[in-house]
């Protein structure tokens, strides 16, 4: 924080200004200038409520941070980038890791076919909800522990991970005994009860920002999970709400490269909640891959038409299999991009 005195501050309110810092556990270097005098405060945590103190003590002009409000999650915590492995998988290495299922586990058949199809096409990963965040109380609202069970199978039969979305923190604990990493969704970004939770469950996380949300605050969502004990997190980008309502959402896939500017956690890009249209999926996903993203979670269902949940925005097996082929090449410049040494 930088802290700029008014220019007839007392000697008295300037020491009493360096012992509120103080009293907050932070270093403090005081420069007098001609004019007034700028005081330097140095320390770990969020300085929010310092600053906040700061404005409402006499003598002080003007308070300003100068870093992040997360610490864990920042590049200047750690400047190499993390690897979250989950099930024999990276995200965030050599690799760019493709996710793909379902919106809804349906039934065994259903997730059986979807699972067989996406890893013959490349997937890594396995996605499906058990527990579907509806906005309507009347929709689908998922299998629940039967889907939970499936998933496990489908993991069985392929050898893939599995991905599963985690809604309450009292589900936490008997989710992690079957997935092999916790998805957060967009409406539960900011759940901080089931975030604090999920610093404690041994499994990656896979967050999703918010509909609403900065990327100040998907970061900050980030932290409750790491400064709670989880480091493994991997951060996603799933489109936010804006005045177009030709696609579901509109695709922010500048936060990307921003994310990787300002933290060393994974990020991946959901080209399908981020449109609604399939039709769309394909040319976001290679936009994801030129962007330096770390990956994918893609929508499929064997028959999107008769999907419960998301058809509109689903692949078939034929349509993802393509999509996985005609991907190939930028992966090719993706994996030489990876190679080369990252600007500081
Ligand atoms: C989902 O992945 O099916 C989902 C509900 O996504 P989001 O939370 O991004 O809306
Ligand atoms: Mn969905």
């Amino acid at each position: 924080m930088i802290i700029s005195m008014r220019r007839h501050a007392t000697k008295e309110q300037i020491e009493h200004v360096c012992e509120r810092i103080r009293e907050f556990g932070y270093k403090v270097h005081s420069i007098a200038g001609d004019e007034r005098v700028v005081i330097g405060a140095v320390g770990v945590g969020d300085v929010t409520p310092c600053l906040e103190m700061l404005e409402a003590t006499p003598g002080v002009e003007s308070a300003v941070r100068i870093s992040a409000p997360y610490k864990f999650v920042s590049k200047e915590f750690k400047q190499e980038a993390t690897r979250v492995r989950t099930n024999g998988v990276e995200v965030g290495g050599d690799e760019f890791v493709v996710i793909a299922g379902p919106c809804s586990v349906e039934s065994e058949k259903q997730i059986m076919e979807t699972a067989e199809g996406v890893a013959q096409a490349g997937a890594k990963i396995l996605r499906g909800g058990a527990f579907k965040p509806r906005t309507s109380p009347y929709d689908f609202q998922g299998l629940e522990q039967e889907g939970l069970e499936l998933l496990a199978k489908a993991r069985a039969a392929t050898g893939l991970a599995v991905v599963t979305e985690i809604m309450s923190d009292k589900d936490v604990g008997r989710v992690a005994e079957y997935a092999d990493m916790m998805q957060v969704g967009a409406r539960n970004m900011q759940n901080f009860a089931l975030l604090k939770e999920l610093g404690k469950c041994g499994r990656p996380v896979l967050l999703k920002r918010g509909m609403s949300s900065t990327i100040k605050e998907l970061l900050m969502s980030a932290e409750y999970i790491t400064a709670h004990g989880n480091p493994n997190v991997v951060l996603c980008e799933r489109g936010i709400r804006t005045f177009e309502t030709a696609t579901r959402n509109t695709c922010d896939l500048a936060a990307v490269p921003l994310l990787h500017e300002l933290t060393h956690l994974p990020v991946i890009v959901d080209p399908s909640h981020a449109t609604g249209k399939r039709s769309l999926v394909p040319a976001v996903s290679c936009a994801a891959v030129a962007i330096g993203a770390d990956g994918l979670i893609v929508e499929v269902h064997p028959c999107p038409e008769k999907a419960y949940s998301d058809g509109a925005q689903s692949l078939d097996l034929g349509q993802f299999q393509k999509m996985m082929r005609d991907l190939k090449g930028y992966l090719a410049l993706w994996s030489e991009s990876r190679r080369q040494p990252q600007p500081a």
